[in-house]
């Protein structure tokens, strides 16, 4: 059976013009600023007007270890909030923009996919509405005032060899990750080394999708360390005397997106953090907003439940006051048969034992997202190649966890075919259930908070951290960090730090490499094995076969 792509569908979407999609919303069309006919964003104004209103319920939708097969987050994302639509609740979407760098390496969208888009995909993909421009022009401008203060005087006494803020640019581009600046005589400074991350990288955007407004924003930029003086003091963003500028930068960055879906309902498409060495979430203000506007808001959630839910709890939910409702982990038979031992070439055959086999990875995630009092339903996002079998096989060991599996089937059906996952969320929002607590309290000393997801979450028998390692947390608790939430860095593949083993396995260790404050976030990253800030383009980059075609739409994309 032939399927059309995804940018094809996209192409075909019944587009209603935004202010339409606003009104839904209630949004008067004063407060939405287009950015052409099918994209606008939300103003300041307006989202300080909704503050005295009620919030509707918070879905997080999230899902079991990504396998190269492929769960479909955003898709059944998307998915959901067509079905939630779909049966009279008034529902909004929240989700990450994409990345534009990537794009060029391998194929893929982040708008969902099948009849689960939201739309204009193309653009979403690439440059927007200018937010990830904004956002790596503030982020180097605070680079550039460092060496400029440096070039005339240095009356900071910042040490060269301690400055910790790097550049940014929107591109997988690895000549750029190490490299020497203020080259070439006395009049460009003194040369020094430093390098190029990717802009979802940066600690701005981390704070842009943290912060609850300007005031906020412009708190968290001066509050970033940029560098240290010989004796280790900090120097911040403020002592820079960047952080106004930077916020005049992301003014209009900070004012959430609203596009829809291919069944025109509405979708706030708004930042888009690292989901490693930061949370991996939509912005706040953007959740926070939609919260105000509809009864049910689904957003997602990066990577599998056990670094991405945990972080979405433990860091975006615990700082912004947020109390989710119900949670989706979305789970695929492919992706239980992988973890089952299939490879991924033999995945069109029917094996109900492999399901079997993989199912406890599933079974783990379900247990974790439960211990944080939030009440859980499975979605098997149906693949053609599926049987009943095998779907059966998940759904009766679901059953045994204690929740339930519901066949999704909105990829190839849009909201008709995902009506009953709708229902259950609706009935699990509605019992009250959710009881919502991050997993360790503020003030737990940081090491024992690292402890405390690697045993509760990863099922780790240990964590092993240097001297070195444990020292710099204390310090950082003398220096009155100590209250701040862990961000996790680790391989998104295992519950363990090592990206081949699947499944559900116990009595690991978990190795602490490095740690990091990021100060204006809000949080300590704890780096477990290798963390790639900067990607790279693989042999064949898709952008060699990314083009123009006769009619003028862009080929080779999706
Ligand atoms: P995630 O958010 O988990 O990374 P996405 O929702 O972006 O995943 O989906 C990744 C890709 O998989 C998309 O191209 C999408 O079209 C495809 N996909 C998702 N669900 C299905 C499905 N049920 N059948 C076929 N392809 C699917
Ligand atoms: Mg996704």
């Amino acid at each position: 059976m032939a399927f059309k792509t995804d940018i094809e569908i996209a192409r075909e979407a019944k587009k209603k013009p935004i202010m339409e999609i606003g009104a839904k919303l209630g949004i008067p069309s004063e407060h939405l600023l287009p950015y052409g006919h099918d994209k606008a964003k939300v103003s300041q104004d307006f989202i300080k007007s909704l503050a005295d209103r009620p919030n509707g319920k918070l879905i997080l939708v999230t899902a079991i270890n990504p396998t190269p097969a492929g769960e479909g987050k955003t898709t059944t994302t998307v998915g959901l909030g067509d079905g939630l639509n779909r049966i009279g609740k008034k529902a909004v979407i929240c989700i990450r923009e994409a990345s534009l760098g990537p794009n060029f390496g391998m194929k893929g969208g982040a708008a969902g996919g099948g009849m689960a888009q939201v739309v204009p995909m193309e653009e979403m993909n690439l440059h927007f509405t200018g937010d990830f421009h904004a956002i790596t022009s503030a982020h180097n401008l605070l680079s550039a005032m460092i060496d400029n203060h440096i070039y005339w005087g240095n009356s900071l006494q910042i040490d060269q060899r301690r400055i910790v803020w790097r550049r940014v640019m929107d591109m997988n581009d690895r000549a750029l990750r190490d490299i020497v600046v203020n080259l070439g005589g006395v009049s460009n400074g003194f040369p020094r080394q430093t390098g190029f991350d990717i802009t979802v990288a940066s600690e701005v955007m981390a704070i842009l999708c943290l912060s609850n407004d300007l005031e906020d924003l412009q708190k968290r930029l001066g509050d970033i360390v940029v560098a240290y003086t010989r004796e280790k003091t900090p120097i911040y963003c403020r002592d820079i005397k960047a952080d106004g500028a930077m916020t005049v930068l992301l003014k209009d960055a900070m004012q959430p997106n609203l596009v829809q879906t291919l069944e025109n309902n509405p979708a706030f498409v708004h930042g888009g953090p690292f989901a490693n060495i930061a949370h991996g979430c939509n912005s706040v203000i953007a959740t926070k907003t939609a919260l105000k506007l509809g009864e049910y808001v689904v957003t997602e959630a990066g990577f599998g439940a056990d670094l991405g839910a945990e972080k979405f709890f433990d860091i975006k939910c615990r700082k912004a006051g947020l109390k989710p409702s119900a949670a989706v982990i979305v789970a695929t038979v492919r992706a239980m048969k992988m973890n089952g031992g299939v490879a991924k070439a033999d995945l069109g055959a029917e094996n109900v034992e492999a399901v079997k086999k993989g199912c406890p990875n599933l079974g783990r995630h379900i247990a974790n997202v439960k211990s944080f009092g939030v009440p859980v339903v499975v979605a098997i996002n149906h693949f053609f190649s599926d049987t009943d079998a095998e779907v059966e096989a998940v759904k009766a060991y679901v059953a045994e966890q204690g929740a339930e599996a519901i066949l999704c089937k909105h990829w190839a059906k849009g909201s008709e075919g995902i009506e009953d996952l709708a229902k259950k969320v609706v009935a699990l929002a509605e019992s009250g259930a959710a009881n919502f607590s991050p997993i360790y309290p503020d003030d737990m000393p940081l090491f024992q908070k690292v402890e405390t997801i690697a045993k509760r979450i990863y099922h780790a028998d240990e964590v092993l951290a240097d001297k070195s390692i444990r020292d710099q947390l204390k310090s950082w608790e003398a220096a009155g960090y100590g209250h701040l939430p862990i961000c996790m860095a680790k391989t998104q593949y295992s519950f363990t730090t090592d990206p081949n083993v699947r499944g559900a396995p116990t009595g690991h260790s978990v190795p602490v490499r490095e740690v990091r404050l990021s100060a204006g976030a809000g949080f300590i990253v704890v780096i477990c094995g290798e963390i790639m800030t900067m990607p790279g383009l693989p042999k064949v980059p898709s952008a060699e076969v990314i083009r123009l075609n006769d009619e003028g739409f862009v080929e080779g994309l999706f």
